[in-house]
């Protein structure tokens, strides 16, 4: 009943504005929709149930603002190499924009408004006050060197600055596949350069290590979010028994697409809690346990950052296929690397009972439509993967005070808890009241960490929370409800602003 223009058309247009063509890229597999299509088509279905109007929706859809960038690399053999990367920026309705940047062979235009659009959708459900943006430079991170690496991160930096995509108060990059605290903090150190005259500079990129402004506990805050969200689910009684399984993580079986960071954690957090990681698959090759018992995590991360890769990992049964990894029977799928992962050529052959979208987009609508037609619950990305920007608005917030929480804990210690409550309140403006949960949290453990995983925690659970009431209320799967959430308050702010000029 509503026509919305599609995001895509809009973005096409963008990069008309560039001289040289974008080469074409692979096909989303079996013909499922590609990455961005696939966004479009969940947006659209979400849409439907809002009570906006057409003009609002397609405002909220369409991709603000995206630059193509091609600059050379002096390599370290003599050689020069161009190097294609972006940034878009999809929504302003709250400033700054932000989100990832990644390194990765599949990056492109299309790719990069996708993930775009997922962060302004991600950030309005958790409800941290950022519109979504997104990064990338299109190269395989494993064939560069760390001096080569930090020269194209520098002079991504700089072209930023150039263009105003970068700075505390306009768009705030993070780490995203491919990238981690090192390369953020060449970003900070490039802007610093750039812009020394920036009181609150170091609030220009999140991730950061510690040393560099960065905030305990940002690391690991995706895979603890993950973490969170399928201990939820599974605690519900009601929901777990339409699946025919017992409550609890504990003896549950577990599978991995990818053990980088966001795997990485999640892994390590279902272990801690007694789930058996039964399998996990990299791109090169997969690694299954048929004792029964799980995998060793620790030890398999260990073996991970010692030789590059997770084949070869002694006692288990490797696959070269990693593909097949995907297809074995367990309890819950977990796919964190890349978008269209599932589609319809191996989605009918899933035998997982849950499938929990730690990477961004790994489920095409097609294959989707077959899960759930086998009763396979699939827990959104814009839910399971949010904790990661949730924990770099704490960091964010934290750069803008110009104060460590660690020093205002001392201050507390000294004045008493009431104090330390009080303190924490006033970092986080006027008004501000933490839950009782939080508060307690505080008064028992008074180090950054406590505070960081507490308040991640706290927003995981209240996010999840809304999703599940939605989708019962609206009778529609969590992944509309998510992208419904987010929509409704996206709405709310466009028509307050209103439209400029
Ligand atoms: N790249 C992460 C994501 O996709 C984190 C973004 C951020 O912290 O800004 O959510």
């Amino acid at each position: 009943h509503r026509t919305v223009a599609p995001a895509t058309k809009k973005a096409v247009e963008a990069v008309g504005q560039i001289n040289d063509k974008e080469e074409p890229r692979e096909a989303a597999p079996h013909g499922d929709p590609t990455f961005l299509e696939s966004v479009d088509i969940y947006f659209d279905r979400a849409a439907d149930l809002a009570q906006s109007t057409a003009d609002i929706l397609s405002q909220i859809k369409a991709c603000n603002n995206l630059i193509r960038l091609q600059f050379p690399l002096k390599c370290g053999n003599g050689t020069v190499e161009l190097i294609e990367a972006y940034r878009a920026q999809h929504s302003h309705h709250r400033l700054p924009v932000k989100g990832g940047i990644r390194m990765a062979p599949t990056v492109d235009t299309d790719e990069t408004m996708a993930l775009a659009a997922l962060m302004t959708f991600k950030c309005a459900l958790v409800d941290v006050p950022f519109g979504g943006a997104k990064g990338g430079i299109r190269i395989d991170p494993n064939k560069y060197t760390s001096d080569e690496k930090e020269s194209i991160i520098r002079r991504y930096t700089s072209e930023l600055v150039k263009k105003n995509f970068i700075g505390p108060a306009l768009d705030v990059p993070a780490p995203d596949y491919g990238t981690g605290p090192q390369e953020m903090a060449w970003i900070k150190d490039t802007y610093g350069h750039l812009r020394p005259e920036d009181i609150n500079g170091s609030a220009c990129v999140t991730g950061k290590p510690l040393e560099q402004g960065g905030i305990a506990g940002r690391q690991e805050a995706t895979g603890l979010g993950v973490y969170f969200c399928i201990r939820e689910f599974l605690n519900d009684k009601e929901l777990v028994s339409k699946l025919n399984m017992t409550t609890g993580l504990r003896g549950k079986r577990f599978i991995l697409q990818g053990l980088g960071n966001v795997g990485g954690h999640t892994a390590e957090k279902i272990a801690a809690a007694g789930g058996r990681i039964i399998a996990v698959a990299e791109h090169d090759g997969g690694i299954v346990d048929e004792t029964g018992v799980g995998l060793d995590i620790d030890a398999v991360r260990l073996y991970q950052t010692q030789k590059k890769t997770i084949v070869g990992f002694p006692g288990v049964k490797t696959l070269k296929n990693f593909a097949e990894i995907l297809e074995l029977e367990c309890d819950v799928l977990i796919p964190a690397a890349l978008e269209t992962q599932i589609h319809s050529g191996n989605a009918l052959s899933i035998k997982a009972k849950v499938i929990a979208e730690a990477a961004n987009g790994p489920v095409t609508p097609t294959a989707e439509a077959i899960l759930e037609k086998k009763g396979i619950v699939i827990l959104p990305d814009l839910l399971l993967n949010s904790g990661g920007v949730t924990v770099s608005y704490f960091e964010w917030i934290k750069n803008l005070n110009h104060m460590r929480f660690g020093r205002m804990s001392r201050r507390i210690e000294e004045s008493g808890k009431k104090a330390l409550i009080e303190a924490i309140e006033m970092e986080f403006g006027s008004g501000a009241r933490l839950s009782d949960d939080l508060r307690s949290t505080i008064v028992r453990g008074n180090t950054e960490v406590d505070f960081v995983r507490s308040g991640l925690e706290e927003t995981m659970l209240n996010s999840w929370n809304v999703v599940k009431r939605t989708a019962h209320d609206k009778g529609c799967n969590y992944r509309t409800a998510a992208y419904l959430i987010s929509i409704e308050r996206i709405a709310t702010s466009y028509k307050f602003s209103g439209i400029f000029p």
